[in-house]
Parts: structure tokens; sequence; C-alpha cells
């Protein structure tokens, strides 16, 4: 047993001379916040890796990232979404006093069922909020299609997406507008963080001033706003991070590889990998592993942890267990989220001698 503990995630921090550079610099400007030269350098540089024209704009959080961009595109009345996600994608347009409706997912991808959206629009829709969930693709085509032909505005919480391509173009040219978050947990983090992007250049320059108060110069306001700025010391390490991301990538791909090497082979409905879609590409976020029953999966997370080992269950409950009126009933969600289980993943575990292999002898011996 080893004594030092491994987590699901643990975040990547950049050697502290890269850190202290850009602090000099803000020392030197005395600029901490209000859109300083960091935070558009980091708005800039994440575009250009993302090869998008829309312009970016950080936030303090993807949270505020969803309930910005809800406000930006105008969305007031009902929301579909999916059960099968990070409770801010619920919680974000309920606070925002949306009213919210469920759809359910496609049973291997785990992304809303589009079928099951278009099954559920009434009077009140206007908007359809859904999840890449472990940076895979929704099945964005057939959402815009039906975001079209219904006119309503189509939000994608890409909180776990930063990087993925889908059909050759960037996962952030689908749809009206997708937020990314910069949470320490996820790919790349600016300790906390987010961003929005949008494509009617109207609603993106709404994002822009409704994340500062509404400012438009010191004494004039283009209308409601809130605090949703990202602070320059956040920005330098976003910056920090993103110049690592291609190393990052490497390490947990090699961490994936290994996974996959040991459990595709089984592919049995006792135990599989989490199925990604052929045309797009992975950013290695997550390692999701479905289990046959939420039995088995007690007994693998059990043994885990007896092995310091730290697993999660992403997502468990399912959402509409937690936010659904009565009569929305999401049966893939609800079982697939008790069989659900994400390995530990981050690039130090790569380095780490037999931490994957630790992981991989436990999950095999224990189901
Ligand atoms: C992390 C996450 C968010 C929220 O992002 P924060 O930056 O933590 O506010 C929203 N949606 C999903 C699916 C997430 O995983």
């Amino acid at each position: 047993m080893s004594d030092k503990a491994i987590y699901v995630t643990e975040p990547f921090l950049p050697p502290l001379e890269d850190y202290v550079e850009y602090l000099k610099g803000v020392w030197d400007r005395n600029v901490l916040t209000n859109q300083g030269p960091l935070v558009r350098e980091l708005e800039q540089n994440i575009q250009a890796y993302h090869q998008i024209d829309m312009p970016v704009h950080c936030v303090t959080n993807g949270g505020l990232g969803l309930q910005i961009m809800l406000k930006a595109l105008d969305i007031k009345g009902e929301v579909i979404t999916t059960p099968f996600t990070y409770v801010a994608t619920s919680s974000c347009p309920l606070w925002e006093g949306c009213s919210i409706k469920f759809a359910d997912i496609e049973p291997d991808h785990l992304t809303i069922d589009p079928a099951a959206v278009e099954a559920v629009i009434g009077p009140e829709t206007e908007a359809i909020m859904a999840t890449h969930v472990f940076g895979n693709p929704c099945d964005c085509e057939a959402l815009e299609v039906i975001a079209s032909k219904h006119g309503l505005a189509l939000i994608f919480d890409a909180a776990h997406a930063f990087g993925v391509s889908y059909k050759g173009k960037s996962i952030l040219e689908y749809g009206d507008a997708s937020m990314v978050s910069l949470h320490a947990t996820k790919l790349l983090h600016a300790v906390e963080g987010g961003f929005v992007v949008a494509k009617d250049p109207a609603v993106a320059e709404k994002v822009e001033w409704m994340r500062r108060f509404g400012h438009k110069g010191p004494e004039e306001f283009h209308g409601l706003g809130i605090n949703a700025k990202m602070s320059e010391l956040h920005a330098a390490m976003g910056l920090c991070n993103l110049k690592y991301i291609k190393e990052i990538l490497e390490k947990r791909k090699a961490v994936c590889d290994a996974y996959d090497l040991a459990f595709i082979k089984l592919k049995t409905e006792d135990l599989r990998p989490y199925a990604y879609r052929k045309e797009a590409t992975r950013n290695y976020a997550y390692y999701p592993l479905i289990f046959g029953s939420e039995e088995a999966l007690l007994k693998t997370l059990e043994s885990l942890n007896d092995a310091n080992i730290f697993a999660r269950r992403y997502f468990y409950p399912d959402l509409s267990s937690c936010f659904a009126s009565d009569q929305e009933v999401c049966p893939l969600a609800i079982d697939i989220s008790k069989r659900i289980l994400c390995l530990p993943l981050s690039d130090l575990m790569a380095q780490r001698d037999k931490s994957v292999e630790m992981v991989i002898h436990r999950v095999l011996a224990s189901s």
C-alpha cells in the first residue's frame, strides 16, 4: 500500500519562477483587475489555441459565465437541460429565475439526447443547455437543427471541453454560446475562472460589459451587470499553465492509454470504459468507467479507498433526482449515474511510480 493518497484529480502547478515572473509585471504596473493586460493576453492566447474568430471573455468562474450567458441571450423562461452533469448546469439557470426541464441522455455518449429534447419542448421553452460531458461533444448538429426549428437558444456547458474539436472545428463553434471552466480541477485552470464565447457579436458584446457591472466608461452604463471580472493574479496562473498545455495533455494521455490498455479489452457488460465520439479529439480531462451494477461499483470504490485511492462518482446522483418535478423521469441518466466512476487522472500521476498500475490492479481485482 502506498503512503501517498491518489486523488481523482490534482491541479497542475507551473514552476514557481514562471508565476513570479508574471507577478513582477503586476507589481511594476500596479494593475490588479478591471480587464488588465494579463486578462487580455490570456483571452487572446485561449482564442488562438482554439483557432476561433469569436472573442473570448474571461470571467471569475464558470458558473457566473453560465449565468451571464443566460442574461446576455435574454433567457427568462424554460431551459431544457441534461440530468447527467455537474450540479451547476441546473443550478445556474434556476438561480437566474429560469425553470428547467430535463431530457434524458444517449446511452453510449451520455450527452443529452436530441430526440428526448424535442419531445419535451413546450410553449415556455426558450433555450437548450447541454453539457459536453467529460469533454465528449454532444450531438451538436442535431441539437442545432432542433434549436433553429423551434427558435430556441442553444447554450453549451463546455466546462470539461477545453481544447476539444469536433468534426474538424473547435467545439466552441457550435451553438449560440459556450462556457468553459478554468477551475482548479479542470484541464486548464486559473485557480478559479472561466470564459465565454458567443456567436452573435451583439451577445458577445453584452457578455463583455455584463461581467463588469455594465460600465461604459466611468460615468455611463450600457445596462445591468454584475461583478464577474477575472483578476490579474488569476489570469497570470492561466497564462503560466497554458504554456504547459502540451505537456499536461501528453502526461494525461499516457495515464488514459494505460487505463485503456487494461480495460478496453474487457468491454463486457460488467466493466467497460466510457465511449468517446469518433469524430472528436480527446482532451483527457476524465477517465470514466462503467460498471454492470451499483453493487459492483461500490465494491471497487471500497477497495480503492482501502488503498488510499480516491476515485469519484461523477456524476451521482443524476440531477433529475435532485431538481425535477414529479412527472419527468430520465431512466437512462438515473441508471448510469449509479454505475459510473471516474478514475484518478492527473499529469502528476504519470510521473509517480506505480500509481496507475495500482489503480488498475485494484479495479481488476475487485471486479
Ligand atoms: C466545473 C463545472 C462548472 C462550473 O465551473 P466553475 O468554474 O467551477 O464555476 C459548470 N458545469 C460543469 C459541467 C462543471 O463541471
